[in-house]
């Protein structure tokens, strides 16, 4: 038996969270008495800083029932931050922790299956939507846009996937190592590693209340997504360099054979071949100059360079993390 924490990151969630809360405790009380999970889980609300009557509510709940617990964060951070706050918390005090949305968009049935597959060795279970007609075509054509782009760049991304998943305690110890600031949590979990699985489940709509995600948050998470990942678009930089230098050669010849017949007026050949040379040269010197500042980046994020998942040796046990 497991001792399982759900994490939810709740910002300005007063009208769904009476609602999440019953629901789990049903589903939690199942677990136990089903001997899947110890009677010590908890159900972990973390309150992003929200303004409304969010935390209250946490707080009566921890107050009825010790199944439910909560963190409060002093500043609304963002989903990813209020998600890794609880994923971190949790680290210390459980077996897996899986991670859902407060707006009970993410099927809770799905849990007996994350945990079978936990129970079969693996220590990231992705829940991964069936179909997406819940959403608007709007999200979903943009959604697809960006898996395309991220894999294009090549960014590991689960496609499908949003931040319903189940992690082992091992996989989060090697979630702690990731100490970047602009944390990508879909990106960051499949670089772990370890024996992962995926459960297919329907996505419902938000069960009351407004998205927290309006389309210009939407497009801040996804740029950080690409910026927190990819050099690419450096690289990008110095391929067009290269690109309009070559061009520039040819119109260096153009220019001189246009002159050497005498087509032209004094001076334009000077000029036209320059602006098209000196522009390559330019932005050939930026792409070397964003070489330098990608490894920069790199160095920056002091990821961990690898996370061991097995240790064949009569000196230490087996299974351990280190960096
Ligand atoms: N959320 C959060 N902080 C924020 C924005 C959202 O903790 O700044 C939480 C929110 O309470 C919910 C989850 O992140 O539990 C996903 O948000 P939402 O359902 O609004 O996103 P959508 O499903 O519309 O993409
Ligand atoms: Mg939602």
């Amino acid at each position: 038996m497991k001792r399982l924490y759900v994490v939810i990151p709740c910002y300005n969630e007063e009208e769904v969270l009476p609602e999440t809360a019953k629901r789990l405790k049903v589903k939690m009380q199942a677990l136990i008495q089903g001997g899947a999970i110890t009677p010590d889980s908890r159900v972990l609300f973390v309150d992003d800083g929200s303004k409304d009557g969010t935390w209250g509510l946490i707080q009566r709940f921890h107050g009825e029932d010790p199944l439910f617990g909560g963190l409060k964060l002093s500043h609304n951070q963002g989903h990813q931050n209020a998600l890794l706050a609880g994923l971190l918390y949790a680290k210390d005090h459980c077996d897996a922790a899986i991670s859902m949305d407060a707006d009970l968009q993410d099927d809770i049935e799905a849990i007996d299956a994350f945990l079978r597959e936990y129970e079969k060795g693996a220590d990231v279970v992705y829940g991964v939507r069936s179909k997406r007609e819940t959403d608007t075509f709007f999200k979903r054509t943009t959604a697809l846009g960006f898996y395309r782009i991220m894999g294009l760049l090549g960014v590991e991304m689960i496609p499908n996937h949003a931040d319903y998943r189940l992690m082992s305690q091992r996989a989060l110890e090697g979630l702690a190592q990731y100490r970047e600031v602009n944390l990508f949590l879909r990106g960051v979990v499949p670089l772990i590693g370890y024996p992962s699985a995926q459960v297919y489940y329907e996505r419902h709509e938000r069960f009351a209340g407004q998205s927290k995600y309006p389309l210009k948050k939407m497009l801040a998470f996804a740029v950080d997504g690409i910026t927190s990942f990819s050099i690419k678009p450096i690289r990008l930089i110095t391929a067009l360099g290269f690109l309009i230098f070559l061009v520039s050669l040819v119109v260096l010849l153009y220019t001189l054979c246009t002159k050497l017949f005498g087509y032209t007026v004094d001076g334009w050949a000077t000029i036209l071949g320059s602006i098209w040379m000196i522009g390559g040269i330019q932005l050939l010197c930026l792409g070397v100059i964003g070489e330098y500042i990608g490894k920069i980046y790199r160095e920056t994020k002091a990821r961990p360079r690898f996370l061991l998942e097995c240790v064949l040796d009569e000196d230490t046990p087996s299974s351990s993390t280190m960096q």
